[in-house]
C-alpha cells in the first residue's frame, strides 16, 4: 500500500483533483509568489521554534532530505524510545498508509510512564479551521505508529508580543491545546486515508469544477492548469469593482460570468460606468471635476510613497510579529515654476531603519504644502505608527498626516480606462493615463511584494556587496517611479500640461 504524507491528505481535504494531480502530475503545479513566501516564513518560524523549545540545544533534529525516509523513520523511533532523549524536531512516523513529521516532540512523565507532548508550529497568528484537520492527521499517524501521545498542541505566532532583542524569542509562540479535538477524529482520518488510496488508483484525475475551494484555505498551485481549457468570458464580471460575493453567486447560479449579460439594476454607478466604458472601449475622464478637486492645493506639492516589510519573526528590538516596518520612501517635490526635485530614503544596513526613516521624512517634507499619496490609509497609518514609536518626533510626524491628500479617490471618481479592468491600483492607472510610463520597464523590482523580498535579501549578512548594490538601485528606481507616476497623474488631472515634467 502506498503511504501518503500529511500534506497530501490536507490537499485531498481541499480537493480530490488536487490530491490526484499532486501524486501523479506534480510537475503541473505552479506555486504563486505568495505561497512561496509563506513556505519561507514557515521555515523561519520552525527554526526559531527549535530554539524556543530547546534552549540548551540538546535536542535532536531529523532531516529527511539528508537521511531519506526510511532512515528518518528508524532514527525517530530510536530517539523516541531512548530515555535520554530531551526533545525531537521533525520526528517522522509512518503507519496505516500515511506518514507525517511532527515539528516538536517533548517527553513528559505521567503515572510513571514516559509519554509525549506533540506541538505543531504554524506561522499564522491564530488557529485556523484547516489546522484542525492537520492536527488530527498528525495525531492519528503518530498514535498508529505506536507513539503514546499525552497531548497535542498548536503553537502559532502571538502578534501582540514585542521582541525584547538579543535573540530572545520566548513569548513569540502561543500554544493552544487541541488534544481533545485531535484525538476525537480518528474515524474521519481513517476515512480520508481510505479516500486517498482509492483516488490514487484512478486512471484519470477526478472531475472537479473550479470554485472557491481553489483558493481556500490555500491557493491551489494547479489553478493555471485547471483553468486552461475553461471558456474565458470576454468581459469577466470580476472586472466590476467591488462586486459583492452575493451578486457573483446569484449570477453564477444563472450561468452569467460576462458583464455584458449583467442587468444594470444590479450595479451601482461606478460599476455601470465600468461596464459601459469596457463594452464601448471608451475612456471616461471628468477633466473639469478632477481639476476642481485639485484646485485648492498650493505649491510646493509633495508626492510621497513608502515601502514596508513584515516579519513573522521580528528581527528588530521593540517590534512585533507582522508589524509593517517602513524601510524606504520616495518623495518628489514640485514647485510653482514646474521645477521637480526628488528625495529618497533607503536603509539596507540591516539595522532598524525606523528612526532614520522618520527623521529623513520630517526633513524632506518640510512644514507646508500638500503631501499627495495614492491610497492614503496606508501611508497615514504608517506615519501614525512611527509617531507612536518615536514620541520625540510625534508632533512633526502627525503634522505631515494633516497635509496628506489622497489621489486615489480622485482617480476613482474622475477617470476610467478599459485597460484598468476594474482596478484603480496605480500599476493599472499609470499606463492608462501616461502610456509612455510603465512598471514593466523596471529591472528586478516591479511591485510591492518584490520590493519586500528584495529588501529581505539585501539585509541578509551573506548577501554579497555587489548584489546589495544591485538591489539598492532596483529599489530606488521602483519607489521613485511610484512617486513620479503620482506627479504625472496630478499633472493630467489638474490640467497642467503646460509643465514639462
Ligand atoms: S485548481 Fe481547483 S479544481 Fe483544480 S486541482 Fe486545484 S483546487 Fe482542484
Amino acid at each position: 500500500m502506498r503511504s501518503f504524507s500529511k500534506s497530501k491528505l490536507v490537499a485531498l481535504r481541499q480537493c480530490q483533483k488536487r490530491f490526484w494531480l499532486e501524486v501523479h502530475q506534480p510537475q503541473l503545479r505552479k506555486e504563486s509568489k505568495l505561497t512561496l513566501a509563506s513556505f519561507e516564513q514557515g521555515y523561519q518560524v520552525g527554526n526559531i521554534a527549535q530554539r524556543i523549545y530547546d534552549p540548551a540545544a540538546c535536542g535532536h533534529v531529523i532531516d529527511v532530505q539528508a537521511e531519506g525516509f526510511e532512515r528518518a523513520f528508524e532514527r525517530s523511533a530510536e530517539l523516541l524510545r531512548s530515555p535520554a532523549t530531551k526533545s525531537v524536531f521533525e520526528a517522522g512516523f509512518s503507519a496505516g498508509g500515511a506518514l507525517a513529521f511532527a515539528d516538536v516532540m517533548l517527553p513528559i512523565r505521567k503515572k510513571g510512564r514516559r509519554v509525549w507532548r506533540m506541538v505543531e508550529v504554524k506561522s499564522s497568528s491564530s488557529v485556523k479551521d484547516y489546522h484542525l484537520d492537520d492536527i488530527a492527521i498528525q495525531a492519528y499517524i503518530a498514535q498508529s505508529s505506536g507513539i503514546e501521545l499525552d497531548s497535542v498542541s498548536l503553537a502559532h505566532i502571538d502578534s501582540s508580543w514585542v521582541y525584547p532583542g538579543n535573540g530572545d524569542y520566548h513569548g513569540l509562540l502561543k500554544e493552544v491545546d487541541l488534544t481533545e479535538h485531535a484525538f476525537s477524529r480518528k474515524a474521519e482520518v481513517q476515512e480520508w486515508i481510505a479516500q486517498a488510496q482509492s483516488t490514487f488508483k484512478k486512471k484519470k484525475a477526478p472531475q472537479v469544477a473550479m470554485g472557491s475551494h481553489c483558493t481556500t484555505p490555500f491557493e491551489c498551485g494547479f489553478s493555471e492548469y485547471c483553468s486552461q481549457d475553461l471558456p474565458k468570458p470576454e468581459f469577466p464580471i470580476r472586472w466590476l469593482p467591488r462586486i459583492s460575493a452575493e451578486t457573483i453567486q446569484e449570477l453564477a447560479a444563472e450561468k452569467i460570468d460576462d458583464m455584458r449579460y449583467v442587468s444594470e439594476d444590479l450595479l451601482n454607478d461606478v460599476q455601470q460606468r465600468v461596464k459601459h466604458h469596457t463594452l464601448t472601449d471608451t475612456v471616461f475622464f471628468d477633466a473639469q471635476g478632477a481639476k476642481e478637486d485639485l484646485a485648492e492645493y498650493t505649491f510646493p506639492a509633495y508626492f510621497l510613497d513608502f515601502e514596508t516589510i513584515q516579519f513573522a519573526v521580528p528581527i528588530w528590538k521593540g517590534t512585533r510579529p507582522y508589524q509593517q516596518m517602513t524601510f524606504q520612501f520616495s518623495l518628489h517635490i514640485l514647485n510653482r515654476n514646474g521645477e521637480l526635485k526628488h528625495m529618497e530614503f533607503l536603509d539596507i544596513s540591516g539595522k532598524n531603519p525606523s528612526n532614520g526613516f522618520a527623521q529623513a521624512l520630517i526633513a524632506a517634507c518640510k512644514k507646508q504644502g500638500p503631501v499627495f499619496v495614492y491610497n492614503a490609509g496606508f501611508e497615514t497609518t504608517r506615519i501614525k505608527e512611527l509617531a507612536l514609536r518615536h514620541p520625540a518626533l510625534s508632533e512633526q510626524l502627525f503634522a505631515i498626516n494633516t497635509r496628506v491628500v489622497d489621489l486615489l479617490p480622485i482617480a476613482r471618481t474622475r477617470y476610467y480606462h478599459p485597460t484598468q479592468q476594474g482596478s484603480w491600483s496605480i500599476k493599472k492607472v499609470l499606463p492608462a493615463v501616461v502610456p509612455e510610463l510603465s512598471y514593466k520597464e523596471l529591472d528586478g523590482v516591479q511591485d510591492g511584494g518584490m520590493a519586500m523580498s528584495a529588501f529581505f535579501e539585501a539585509i541578509k549578512q551573506h548577501t554579497s556587496t555587489t548584489r546589495k548594490t544591485q538591489i539598492e538601485q532596483q529599489l530606488l528606481a521602483y519607489c521613485k517611479l511610484d512617486t513620479y507616476a503620482m506627479v504625472r497623474l496630478w499633472q493630467v488631472f489638474s490640467g497642467r500640461t503646460d509643465l514639462k515634467l
